[in-house]
């Protein structure tokens, strides 16, 4: 039993992956044992609250299921068959593993990867000491968010934003498109002071009925994809002026359609060894022609070349394990037809038949949906039933 007379409060930072970073009160009991788990009074952001998953933390902590030391895998894997072993045993283990490879390899061949894991500063970037000292090798950033940050920096120029201690001083506030109550509930303790201090305005824009939307005074439950119509309306672009939203939807799908399946077709090793940087040079080049041809599509909204979905292709290279020269060359093949002035269908936009275009669209999103879920054995039959509408 923890000894209750030796209760202390000592200070902490939440280590769970969550961008509020609660500053924490942790109820000391003894040595081995917490206690309830408060939000740092005398941080004006925390201002003594915790979402409920991290004040029972101590449930979790010292709950007797626990893992309290390393399992080392004996049997085969997914056998679950594990033996426990010291801590001591389990760092020499990792330690010894990490020299024989820079010893065999060089150093740069450990890789310590990380994204966060935890947003504290020091639990976060501490594996950093250890690439330092070791010179193993690291990645910018992080391998998750890199790519969006390279996109809002293009688009916007800037990280910035309002402190969310200010919405406590707001008459108005709007949360669009997020669920503080359930995901950042400091917010909510903001929202509350100026609704209870000001009596603002709450109004949620959500497609669904969330938690923070059920004590909104206002909820507008949009249909999804409608939000852009409300975002007009509401004179967006002329309150944020220097935002050029359309520029950072073509990066985003440049991103998205174009430059992370050229990278996995790389990573996928799909290509034939030693063509990776022309076939990728060919698919980035003809999309960013692609993307930036003011005549990429007709007045009744068909693409004029090859439309750029490399997504698409990329998931049917890697389902029908294609031998990697045939790859290389459907690849370059299709980076060809982004300049030739072929009309492909839009198929949400094109008004000719647009009907049967939609319902032959679903037919063959759901294909792919089986697609996805049967990889990596897809059925033959499957990809080639599937191939029907994009070629139609
Ligand atoms: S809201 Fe909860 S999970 Fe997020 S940082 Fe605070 S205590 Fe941690």
């Amino acid at each position: 039993m923890p000894d209750i007379t030796s209760r202390t409060i000592v200070h902490s930072t939440c280590p769970h992956d969550c961008p509020s970073t609660c500053a924490l009160e942790v109820e000391k009991l003894d040595s081995h044992h917490i206690g309830r788990i408060r939000g740092a009074s005398a941080n004006s952001y925390t201002s003594g609250v915790v979402c409920e998953k991290v004040s029972r933390y101590a449930e979790r902590v010292h709950h007797a299921d626990r893992l309290s030391q390393p399992l080392k895998r004996t049997g085969a894997k997914g056998s679950g068959e594990f033996a426990p072993l010291s801590w001591e045993s389990a760092l020499d283990e990792v330690a010894e593993q990490f020299t024989r490879a820079a010893q065999r390899l060089g150093a740069t061949s450990v890789w310590p990867l990380y994204y966060a894991g935890t947003m504290g500063l020091v639990q976060r970037d501490g594996i950093e000491r250890l690439r330092h000292v070791m010179r193993y090798s690291r990645q910018h950033s992080t391998i998750c968010t890199a790519l969006v940050d390279a996109g809002w920096m293009a688009g916007v120029g800037a990280k910035m934003g309002p402190d969310p201690r200010e919405m406590g001083d707001a008459d108005l506030i709007i949360v669009w498109g997020s669920n503080p109550a359930s995901t950042q509930v400091n917010v909510m303790t903001h929202i509350a002071k100026a609704r209870r201090e000001r009596n603002a305005q709450f109004i949620v824009v959500d497609p669904y009925r969330t938690p923070t939307a059920k004590v909104a005074d206002t909820h507008l439950m949009l249909k999804p994809g409608t939000d852009g119509a409300l975002a007009r309306l509401a004179r967006v672009k002329e309150a944020t002026p220097f935002f050029d939203g359309a520029r950072l939807d073509d990066i985003v799908d440049y991103l998205t359609y174009a430059f992370v399946p050229a990278l996995l077709l790389v990573h996928a090793q799909l290509l034939t060894p030693g063509w990776g940087g022309i076939v990728s040079a060919a698919i980035l080049l003809s999309s960013a022609y692609g993307f930036a041809a003011t005549d990429a599509k007709t007045d009744d909204y068909f693409f004029t070349g090859f439309p750029s979905y490399w997504n698409v292709v990329a998931l049917y290279l890697f389902a029908a394990k294609l031998p990697p020269v045939l790859n290389s060359v459907i690849l370059l093949g299709l980076s060809v037809l982004v300049f030739v002035r072929i009309g492909y269908v839009y198929p949400s936009r094109t008004p000719i038949l647009r009907g049967l275009t939609i319902a032959l669209c679903l037919a063959w999103g759901l294909m792919l949906l089986q697609i996805i879920a049967t990889l990596p054995d897809v059925s033959a039959r499957l990809l080639i039933v599937s191939l029907f509408f994009p070629n139609a």
